[in-house]
């Protein structure tokens, strides 16, 4: 068995990919136009064959045809598809989570916490396609019925990001399937791997229950094949996850077209700690959230607002958990970081840190690049911890990695103001004891993000809650709870079952 700094090599990193594959039961469409690489040790794995922009119309109209019976199955018919995609993941959790390392360079337990997350919205959206429910709403007229029905919106076009390779997908489309729309998935052009795998499963999964094939398909490439689903108005529904810089690209496409989009996009989430905060649960709650994953969630920790009567406290506490981090192999059992997607995000993590010196911030701990002769290729940095003296433009600003910057406050006001004074409003939570502080965050002038907590960090959402945030992260919302209603189409129905016609408001016409 490895140790956490003996990387494995790229040969066998493919070998265990293409196990993977072959006991999910998919072949990979070889070819020269996309390449599969792992950032383990930063190196080409394989060459792919990329969608063009006719095949990707193509899987359009073939999930349009689908969409015709599809929508009219019964939902709890359309369940048992998704019954069966939940079981494929759990047989092949141990795979799926393989890929989702390899290419993405998660840790063991993230990557199968990852897939758990896929298992747990299948459950979910299986009890869902027995509860799509409308109102019945009080009619002011005499033998009228007013009711509200939910019929499914037609093809989702689900775009991903390279950091949730697999989970963002199952939330999109188990939700969307059992509401009736059927699914084109262009996911992200790092992780081709496990989307293969994912939509493998789909496929038999469809094809064990009698679904149609085009309930779902699966286009490859980078941006351009994004924008072909983007520009197709036989798209109803496009939902992207990714940076708020591709949400203001894709948002306002969709748009001119009057298809709607769904928008999961960039975080710049903080956690408040008051004078009351219980310290210990701070700071593991804290590390996880800063330096779990690389410091690549959209819901990672990037901004602690501390107390000023504690600030010295945590700062000592965090700094010596941060010099604890076993960074390294993410298959090794020990390790609690893996690798950076790419050198180019250290380069970026660098530049950001700069700015932040520049502006008078200290680096109290990390920044290094480590393992850097063993994998000249890979990116394996140190989280970093950098004391700010106030909130500077690189603070409001969303960098992809590991870097927890630390503000102080006074008045809980003050620590508020300077919470919400970011463009993003993913996650964001408050360490304390005194209820009246924590009520006040929660409350309408407390945090304005569409994930606020108590007493535990920004990351690591459960599936039942509904997901997203406002602001620059782009106000959709996936996942659980009501979230299903962004996948339908709502009818507002009247129905008459007098013997005259009455008609609203008093109004009088012929009669
Ligand atoms: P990215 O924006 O570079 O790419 C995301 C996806 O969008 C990729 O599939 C890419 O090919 C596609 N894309 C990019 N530009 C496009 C365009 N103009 N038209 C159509 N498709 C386009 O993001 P990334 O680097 O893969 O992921 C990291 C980012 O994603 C971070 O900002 C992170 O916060 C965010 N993210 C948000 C959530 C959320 O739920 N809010 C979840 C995961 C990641």
């Amino acid at each position: 068995m490895s140790d956490t700094t003996t990387l494995p090599s790229t040969d066998s990193l493919r070998e265990r990919a293409l196990a993977s594959l072959r006991r999910v039961g998919v072949t990979v469409p070889e070819g020269a136009d996309l390449t599969a690489r792992t950032p383990i040790t930063g190196e080409t794995l394989l060459g792919l064959k990329a969608t063009t922009r006719d095949e990707a119309g193509e899987a359009v109209a073939a999930a349009a045809a689908a969409f015709r019976t599809w929508r009219t199955t019964p939902p709890p018919a359309r369940g048992a598809l998704v019954r069966c995609l939940g079981e494929l993941l759990r047989r092949h959790q141990d795979d799926l989570a393989d890929l989702i390392t390899v290419e993405a360079g998660k840790i063991r337990s993230e990557a199968l916490g990852e897939v758990q997350e896929m298992i747990d919205i299948c459950d979910f959206a299986v009890g869902l396609s027995r509860q799509l429910y409308g109102r019945t709403i009080a009619s002011e007229r005499v033998g009228h019925r007013l009711a509200e029905t939910w019929h499914p919106l037609g093809v989702v076009g689900v775009i991903s990001a390279f950091n949730f390779p697999a989970a963002v997908w199952s939330w999109n489309t188990t939700v969307a399937l059992v509401c009736g729309d059927t699914v084109v998935w262009k996911p992200s052009e790092l992780t081709p791997l496990i989307s293969l795998a994912c939509h493998g499963l789909v496929e038999r999964a469809a094809e064990e229950v009698g679904a149609p094939a085009g309930v779902h398909r699966l286009v490859l490439g980078d941006r351009t094949v994004g924008e072909a689903l983007v520009d197709d108005s036989r798209v109803a529904l496009v939902s992207a996850t990714g940076s708020t810089r591709m949400g203001r690209e894709v948002g306002p496409r969709v748009a001119a077209r009057f298809g709607r989009a769904l928008l999961e996009l960039g975080g710049n989430n903080a956690s408040v700690v008051t004078p009351s905060a219980d310290l210990d649960l701070a700071t593991h709650a804290v590390v996880f959230a800063a330096a779990g994953t690389a410091g690549q969630r959209c819901t990672t920790l990037r901004r602690l607002i501390a107390h000023r009567n504690v600030a010295d406290e945590l700062i000592g506490r965090l700094t010596a958990a941060y010099r604890r981090l076993p960074i390294g192999d993410p298959f090794h059992e020990g390790t609690l970081v893996g690798p950076l997607i790419s050198t180019g995000a250290y380069d970026i993590l660098r530049q950001a840190l700069g700015r932040a010196e520049a502006d008078g911030g200290e680096l109290l701990v990390g920044g290094g690049r480590v393992l850097a002769d063993a994998a000249p290729h890979a990116a394996y940095a140190e989280p970093a911890l950098v004391r700010m003296p106030e909130q500077t433009p690189i603070v409001r600003e969303e960098t992809f990695a590991p870097i927890l910057y630390v503000l102080t406050y006074d008045t809980l006001d003050e620590a508020i103001a300077l919470h919400n004074d970011v463009p993003q409003g993913l996650s964001s939570s408050i360490f304390t004891r005194d209820q009246r502080e924590a009520e006040r965050f929660l409350a309408a002038d407390g945090s304005d993000c569409g994930i606020a907590n108590v007493n535990i960090g920004t990351s690591g959402a459960e599936i039942g809650g509904a997901f997203g945030g406002e602001k620059a992260t782009g106000g959709g919302r996936e996942s659980g709870s009501d979230a299903w209603r962004a996948y339908m189409r709502r009818a507002t129905n009247t129905i008459n079952y007098g013997d005259t016609l009455t008609l609203a408001q008093n109004v009088r016409f012929l009669g």
